[in-house]
């Protein structure tokens, strides 16, 4: 399911990149140091990309978005990652996963209520699926259970690893309605954070940095009213399989975005550091490791602007976005660590974004799906023995509902 209205020309989508480049260079990247000392949550980042458009790729003017499109929503994605990776986390909470789906799922008054405020950056969101006990294994570590009771729900559960959590205004969690029921018994709610017995606390994860909070997250006896569910009880692992379609895709182009930084600042420290009284870049072993960065680029870039113009093209996109997400976040680890190797000892110094390029590589290649995820899910496609994108008809029968 999409919300785009229409799709920008080329033009319109180097336009926008350009800008969101130019917001990343002056905007961004000038101020890493200090928020990172701080460690105050950047709202005043999200509140400015908002007003820019940078979140309304996907949505229709009549929720305040530009349905510029995919292929722009993977630019603006790309050059966020580009500039700084922490601060691209934004995406998926205020452009794709949680707007899109609310959009796509949720009963009018809702989608009124929350998408314009998340693609205006004036409400964070939050989307609460991974448990204490697996993030792969979805349906089998899901233990969170919402019972109806009149005209609410009433969760009980935990939640870990939640992105935004702390700080967010509006999520989705997603929970078992009917534990018997594997796939069929989950929901997906619509949860505002300052709901009674919603409680989040950050995890510390000092190689990620401060700007982006991730949370365990509580719920006690949370109260929670039916219409606030996305899709009919029992729909919810089909809502999150859609959410991921878009979801990889942001994710690919955030990790072609960060391989394309590693790149960059590669060569430029090739450019300037001497060692035996030459610059490094003329040695032949970083040579290798500088034309395989440019090609495997230059590969991913192709795979993510594939995957975005299927979706542009009305298609949902769940084969090509999965290879898009798999190949960009090896490449982009493969690259993170070629640039380590490259600035040797200062790969480490905190004056340089080094040691957290390569700690964002590897998270893209475990979050919205782990790398071996990927590699299953493509080689049971590829073998006939389960088609990638067996929700399509589910999503054909909501589709059909709607209208
Ligand atoms: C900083 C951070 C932010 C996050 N943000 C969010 C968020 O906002 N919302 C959210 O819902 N989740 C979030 N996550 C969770 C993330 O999506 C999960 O960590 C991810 O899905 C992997 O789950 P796991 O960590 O439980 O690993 P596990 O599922 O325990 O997997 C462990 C290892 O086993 C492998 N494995 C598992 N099953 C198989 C199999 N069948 N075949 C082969 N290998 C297998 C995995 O690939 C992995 O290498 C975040 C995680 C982090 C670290």
């Amino acid at each position: 399911m999409s919300l785009t209205a229409k799709s920008a020309n080329p033009e319109e989508i180097a336009a926008l990149r350009e800008m969101v480049r130019d917001f990343g260079k002056n905007e961004i990247r000038p101020r890493v140091r200090d928020m990172e000392a701080t460690g105050e949550f950047p709202r005043d980042i999200y509140r400015k990309l908002g007003e820019l458009g940078a979140f309304g790729c996907i949505a229709p003017e009549s929720l305040g978005g530009t349905g510029a499109g995919y292929e722009a929503l993977a630019a603006v994605a790309e050059e966020l990652a580009w500039a700084y990776p922490p601060i691209s986390a934004c995406m998926n909470m205020q452009a794709a996963t949680v707007p899109l789906t609310i959009a796509n799922w949720g009963r009018p008054d809702l989608v009124e209520k929350f998408v314009p405020g998340l693609i205006e950056g004036r409400l964070l969101g939050y989307s609460a699926l991974t448990e204490p006990d697996g993030g792969t294994d979805v349906l089998g570590a899901m233990r969170t259970r919402a019972v109806r009771d009149g005209d609410d729900y009433v969760l009980n559960g935990a939640k870990m690893w939640i992105t935004n959590a702390n700080v967010a205004d509006v999520g989705i969690v997603y929970c078992k309605t009917d534990p018997a029921a594997r796939h069929k018994g989950v929901s997906a709610f619509v949860v505002e954070t300052n709901t009674p017995g919603f409680a989040a606390k950050q995890v510390k994860c000092r190689v990620l940095g401060n700007l982006m909070p991730t949370n365990e997250l509580a719920f006690k006896d949370m109260r929670v009213p039916a219409a606030n569910m996305l899709g009919a009880e029992g729909e919810g692992f089909t809502v999150a399989m859609t959410a991921m379609d878009f979801g990889r895709l942001v994710v690919a182009a955030r990790s072609l975005g960060l391989a394309q930084a590693c790149l960059d600042a590669s060569l430029e420290y090739c450019n300037v550091r001497t060692a035996f009284g030459q610059k490094i870049g003329s040695f032949q072993m970083i040579k290798q490791q500088l034309s395989n960065m440019v090609c495997e680029v230059a590969a991913a870039r192709a795979l993510v602007t594939n995957a975005a113009r299927m979706f542009d093209a009305g298609n949902i996109a769940t084969r090509e976005s999965s290879i898009a997400k798999y190949y960009a976040a090896e490449v982009c680890v493969r690259a993170a660590n070629a640039a380590s190797e490259i600035f040797g000892g200062y790969s480490f110094s905190d004056e340089l974004p080094i040691a957290i390029y390569v700690s964002y590589a590897r998270l893209w290649h475990t979050g919205e799906g782990s790398a071996n995820l990927q590699r299953v899910l493509i080689a049971d496609d590829a073998l006939g023995w389960k088609r990638m994108d067996r929700h399509k008809d589910a999503v054909a029968k909501v589709v059909a509902r709607k209208a």
